[in-house]
Order: structure tokens, then C-alpha cells, then sequence
């Protein structure tokens, strides 16, 4: 449902030379037009990105602030990135939910913020693998989802990301993902409404690379991906983006 759209989260990665390098590549790649292309470098980079990347791609921020800017140290405010061009921002990702320790509130708050400043945001959620072997999987995400309790879900994409499939090469089967995409529509379904579960985009992240988004792209409610190791590499990147049905 909606247009295909593919995520590179570029992470804690690069230097000026390599985004160079991945830049140029990016450029002279040729993408499907249906499909709508974001990258997410870290925030020292992004004025680079802005002024040498085709403007095809659009640019996302890796985290942001719940409110105005002002005395946050280390912070980075939504009307700051707008200032220097993102359209987007990641929030929830599990990397900061595990390892930062931010919990659902806090993420729920600056999702908030940043869509009624306009910034479109990229929501993950995902479960830990212990909670699937328990059998939480569905319970965990709803939980997650439920927490972004938004004002209107018109510029929200929603990023399943099983954390057991992040950076680990364990990427998630196409049913695996599948399964998951159509619980989280249904819920969407039943707690927001039936547009919003058809309209909003659903994709998959962890693991997915050149060789495996063939697959997972096909499957009906796989809305595209948000990619990490693999957005590193232009080329790799654009096999996924490319991997639109
Ligand atoms: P990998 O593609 O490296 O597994 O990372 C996925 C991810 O966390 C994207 O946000």
C-alpha cells in the first residue's frame, strides 16, 4: 500500500571521504522513479549530503529533540533539521531503544513533536528474539506502536525491524516479515482506521540485502525497507531500492 520507500540508515558510520565516495555513487545510479528514497546520515554529515546528493533522495535525521531547542546539551532540535533540509527523522529505532535506553514515552513525545513541526518520521519497532520465543512478537509491537500515540498518521512510516535481524546477517524469512506487517495493519485497522491501515507504509528492516529484498518485496504488505550495512554501499543500495514490484 502507498509507494514503495526505501530507507538507508547510515548509522554511526563514515567520514567525509567515504560519504564522498557513497555520494558519487549514489548519483550516478539509476533508480525507479515509483519509489521514494531517503537516507539517514549521522547529523555532521548532512550538510555535506544536502549540497553534493541528487535531490532524488531525500534526507533523514537519526534522532531529534522532543521540543524547541534551546538549553539541551548534545541535542539536536526538529526545526534545526528542517533549517538545513530534512524531510524526515528515525525515531525508535531499537539501537537507541537497547543500547541509549530510550523507552516508549520518550519516543512517542518526540514523534509528536516532529510530525506537528512537519517533519515526516520513519517509526521502528520491533521485538527482541527472546520476546519471540516467547511468543510475544505481536504483544511487544502493539505495545511499541501504541506508544506513538500521534495527532495524525498522514507522514508517518512505520519500520518493523526484529532486533534479532539487525546487523546480525539473520534477516527475517519473507513470511516472518509478512506476518508481522499484516498484525500491525489489522491493528492500525482497529485502533486507528481502515484508511490509515490501507495508506500508511509498512516496511521491513534488518539484514536485508542485494540478495535478499527481491523476495521480501514481494510479498503484499513488505512496503519497502529501511537498510543499514547495505545502504553503505551505493550500488547494493540501489538494487534494493530497485527491488520495488
Ligand atoms: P542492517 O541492515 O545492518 O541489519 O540494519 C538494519 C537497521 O537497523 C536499519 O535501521
Amino acid at each position: 500500500s502507498g509507494k514503495f520507500f526505501v530507507g538507508g540508515n547510515w548509522k554511526c558510520n563514515g567520514t567525509k571521504d567515504s560519504i564522498s565516495k557513497l555520494i558519487t555513487e549514489l548519483n550516478s545510479s539509476t533508480l525507479e522513479s515509483d519509489v521514494d528514497v531517503v537516507v539517514a546520515p549521522p547529523f555532521v554529515y548532512i550538510d555535506q549530503v544536502k549540497n553534493s546528493l541528487t535531490d532524488r533522495i531525500e534526507i533523514a535525521a537519526q534522532n531529534s529533540w522532543t521540543g524547541k531547542g534551546g538549553a539541551f546539551t548534545g541535542e539536536i532540535s526538529v526545526e534545526q533539521l528542517k533549517d538545513i533540509g530534512c524531510k524526515w527523522v528515525v525515531l525508535g529505532h531499537s539501537e537507541r531503544r537497547h543500547i541509549i535506553g530510550e523507552n516508549d514515552q520518550f519516543i512517542g513525545k518526540k514523534a509528536a513533536y516532529a510530525l506537528s513541526e512537519g517533519l515526516g518520521v520513519i517509526a521502528c519497532i520491533g521485538e527482541l528474539l527472546e520476546e519471540r520465543e516467547a511468543g510475544k512478537t505481536f504483544d511487544v509491537c502493539f505495545q511499541q506502536l501504541k506508544a506513538y500515540a500521534v495527532p495524525s498518521w498522514d507522514k508517518i512510516v512505520i519500520a518493523y525491524e526484529p532486533v534479532w535481524a539487525i546487523g546480525t546477517g539473520k534477516v527475517a524469512t519473507p513470511e516472518q516479515a509478512q506476518e508481522v506487517h499484516v498484525a500491525i495493519r489489522d491493528w492500525l485497522s482497529k485502533n486507528v482506521s481502515a484508511e490509515v491501515a490501507s495508506k500508511t507504509r509498512i516496511i521491513y528492516g534488518g539484514s536485508v540485502n542485494g540478495g535478499n529484498c527481491a523476495e521480501l518485496a514481494k510479498q503484499e504488505d513488505i512496503d519497502g525497507f529501511l537498510v543499514g550495512g547495505a545502504s553503505l554501499k551505493g550500488p547494493e543500495f540501489a538494487t534494493i531500492i530497485n527491488s520495488v514490484t
